[in-house]
């Protein structure tokens, strides 16, 4: 097996014994920001409160609203000079949340995500395409820097215009890709409409993530583009892409725990969760100077993958992402994830790649609609066919989700698309008063 780094091949002993010094050096470095000097002090913690990493439960969670009443530099842990990067994340679920960077800090993320491009076959002698938004967004200039840190040519197409970035990948003989999974499925359907062969493009390999999505979306993206696509998953408060990821075995994502402590609790306890049980995803960063964070509630739904990866790494490995604990919608009593619908509608051949949860409330009553897009092969003018997939995705949801949804069959492309993370609920609940 070739690593791209040592720490890739470190045991578990290995692993919790740099896992204790660098915990003790994190909270030396973050007690210098305003924010931990008042959230330790006032806990009477310091460096000295920790012996080994079981003592990280002694420290206190991070919340993203503190991030923001911190807002923009309460975190910052270094004088202003040595910082060299500013970064925000997308405010996918509210107002905007600064992460600033060392150069070492960037070093050390630039390492991380070359290492995870090199786990699943990429080299120096690919031609790398990012297809992410470059700017605040970590994205774009995260796995940039990784490619190139890598040695790969490396393209920063951006985000939009299909038209070029499929010229770009045509003529560059661009091997691998980063693409957010929803744009993977739009891109391969807009070759297929034109009468072109997905399959036939040059990309041996796409690093897909940013987006919750189901195992049978990335089957989907790896049939129609004809290639291997790996899991990608990050978040800005942790640096951005580069924090898990799944190797060739593509069986769950390795947690970097040289850079990370992940532990996974009960979102209401705040207790850790029995190992292989869904809990919130906690982080704490390990090698970061410039912005340490400690115990980060994530917000994302995951589980650790019990026994070992046949790769031989023993980073631990997390399930994909299940969704957030804030896209969680309550219909009738009952509990549901927007995967959870994917992932009905997804094992339908007829299905399309969009669709759209809305959320009603009518006649005193909360109603949940579902529209789904067919594929125009089968968007045909017989109505028995159309109807009776109608009623087999309706059938097939209650079975998952307890509630039968109303299901409305759409066009192809018919769906409005975000640039971007894609939208799958709208909640109109809200806006009656
Ligand atoms: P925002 O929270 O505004 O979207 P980020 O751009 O930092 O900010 O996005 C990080 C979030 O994106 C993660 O917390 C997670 O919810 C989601 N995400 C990132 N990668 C993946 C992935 N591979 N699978 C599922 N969700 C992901
Ligand atoms: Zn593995």
């Amino acid at each position: 097996m070739e690593y791209y780094d040592i720490a890739e091949t470190w045991d578990r002993k290995a692993i919790a014994r740099a896992q204790g010094i660098r915990l003790k050096n994190t909270v030396a470095q973050a007690i210098k920001s305003p924010h931990y000097s008042k959230v330790l002090g006032e806990a009477g913690l310091n460096a000295d409160s920790i012996g080994s990493v079981d003592d990280i439960r002694k420290l206190p969670f991070t919340y993203k609203e503190d991030l923001r009443k911190a807002y923009p530099f309460g975190f910052i842990s270094v004088p202003q000079q040595e910082l060299v990067r500013l970064h925000a994340s997308s405010g996918t679920t509210g107002s905007p949340v600064v992460i600033c960077h060392t150069q070492d800090d960037l070093d050390t993320w630039a390492d991380l995500m070359a290492r995870c491009m090199h786990m699943v076959g990429i080299r120096k002698t690919d031609i790398f395409q990012n297809i992410a938004a470059y700017g605040l967004f970590t994205g774009g200039l995260g796995i940039h820097y990784g490619a190139e840190r890598l040695g790969c040519l490396t393209i920063p197409a951006g985000t939009g215009n299909t038209r070029r970035q499929l010229m770009i990948i045509r003529d560059a003989k661009v091997t691998a890709l980063h693409i957010i999974p929803s744009y993977a499925l739009y891109l391969g359907n807009s070759l297929m409409d034109e009468g072109a062969d997905p399959r036939s493009l040059p990309p041996r390999i796409a690093l897909i993530g940013a987006e919750p999505h189901t195992e049978e979306v990335r089957q989907r993206i790896e049939y129609l583009l004809g290639l291997k696509a790996y899991n990608s998953y990050g978040l800005s408060e942790m640096n951005g892409p580069g924090v898990a990821f799944e190797c060739l075995a593509q069986n769950g994502l390795h947690i970097w725990e040289d850079a990370y402590i992940p532990e996974i609790i009960d979102p209401e306890s705040g207790e850790p969760v029995p190992d292989g049980e869904v809990g919130e995803l906690v982080m704490t960063t390990l090698t970061r100077r410039g912005m340490p964070i400690i115990r980060y509630r994530t917000r994302d739904l995951t589980r650790f993958l019990p026994g070992e990866c046949i790769c031989g790494r023993a980073h631990r490995r997390m399930d994909r992402i299940l969704g957030r604990v804030d896209d969680m919608f309550i219909i009738k009593g009952c509990n549901i994830y927007p995967m959870q619908v994917e992932h009905v509608l997804m094992s339908f051949p007829e299905v399309g790649e969009n669709y759209l949860i809305i959320l009603e409330h009518k006649d005193s009553m909360d109603n949940m609609r579902v529209q789904v897009e067919v594929r125009s092969e089968y968007f045909v003018e017989d109505m028995r066919a159309l109807t009776a997939l109608q009623r087999g995705i309706a059938g097939r949801l209650r079975d998952e989700i307890m509630v039968t949804p109303k299901v409305e069959l759409v066009q192809q492309n018919s769906i409005p698309r975000t640039e971007g993370k894609a939208k799958r609920v709208e909640d109109r609940r809200k806006l009656v008063p």
